[in-house]
């Protein structure tokens, strides 16, 4: 595992899926982490894991999550912006509640805790790490998912503008960009997509493995582990970029 140790992480989403996996390598490494979920606490802080119950859309939770951060930690080092949803529907069928709480989780929750966790970083002064979570939906187009892909689109987006304004401070800002990641979001997906388009989920998750180069969906560790190298040192030249952990589905 690469060295942590002494470092401050907030996961966003932590709580399932692909932050979960995150918090548990962050963990590994040696880092201390604030859990950030809108699912209520079911475990106790320790002295290296803080949980904090927030919504990343809303600016007050925000910012009262990270004042914790700092309270309990002395200190934030990393922010890891996983947390998101997905609706699905075609195009022409997307309804607006949907649009606006997959931009407002999306997007408008990278911007509201990069901010935040920004002027943290610019004032500790030794620099710091910014790691998003878009997907291949940030930089191509998929049906059944106008408003996820949209909000991918403006995740990348962010990434490279907070890159360029907080390289002076040494604040490195990246995506990643997962592929297919067995969770509960693609299951969901496969069900929804599978009743939209008269298929069964099965069906759907066959197609989605012929799509793969290497021949087999991702786990949470796969994206995980390029997280890790995001938040860590061996990535100290890497900015505003969008990395694909795809199984090679995606290459542009
Ligand atoms: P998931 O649904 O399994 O877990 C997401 C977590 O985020 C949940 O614990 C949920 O409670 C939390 N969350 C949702 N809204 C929140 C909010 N407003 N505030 C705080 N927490 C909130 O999803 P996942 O598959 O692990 O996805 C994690 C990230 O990876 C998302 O940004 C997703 O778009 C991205 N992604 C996933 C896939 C995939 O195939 N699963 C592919 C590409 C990108």
């Amino acid at each position: 595992a690469m060295d942590l140790r002494g470092k401050a992480a907030i996961v966003t989403g932590g709580a399932n899926g692909i932050g979960k996996a995150i918090v548990d390598a962050l963990l590994d490494c040696g880092a201390q982490v604030t859990v950030v979920d809108m699912a209520p606490v079911t475990e106790e802080s320790t002295e290296n894991m803080l949980y904090v119950q927030a919504d990343v859309s809303n600016s007050e939770q925000v910012e009262a999550m990270v004042e914790r951060t700092v309270n309990h930690f002395g200190r934030v080092d990393i922010l890891v912006n996983n947390a998101g949803i997905s609706t699905m529907d075609y195009f022409v069928d997307i309804k607006e509640a949907d649009w606006d709480k997959t931009m407002d989780v999306n997007a408008k929750g990278v911007y509201l805790c990069t901010q935040a966790v920004a002027k943290v970083l610019q004032a500790q002064g030794e620099g710091g790490k910014i790691i998003n979570l878009a997907s291949q939906a940030g930089k191509n187009g998929y049906r059944l998912m106008g408003s996820y892909v949209a909000s991918k689109h403006a995740v990348l987006g962010m990434t490279k503008v907070a890159a360029i304004e907080l390289a002076k401070d040494q604040i490195n800002v990246n995506a990643v960009c997962p592929g297919i990641v067995e969770t509960t979001m693609k299951h969901t997906e496969r069900e929804i997509g599978g009743r939209l388009r008269g298929l069964e989920a099965e069906d759907i998750r066959q197609e989605d493995n012929h799509q793969i180069p290497l021949g087999r969906t991702a786990v949470p560790q796969d994206i995980a582990h390029v997280v890790i190298f995001l938040a860590s040192t061996y990535s100290d030249y890497m900015t505003g970029q969008g990395i694909n952990v795809t199984g090679g589905m995606t290459m542009n």
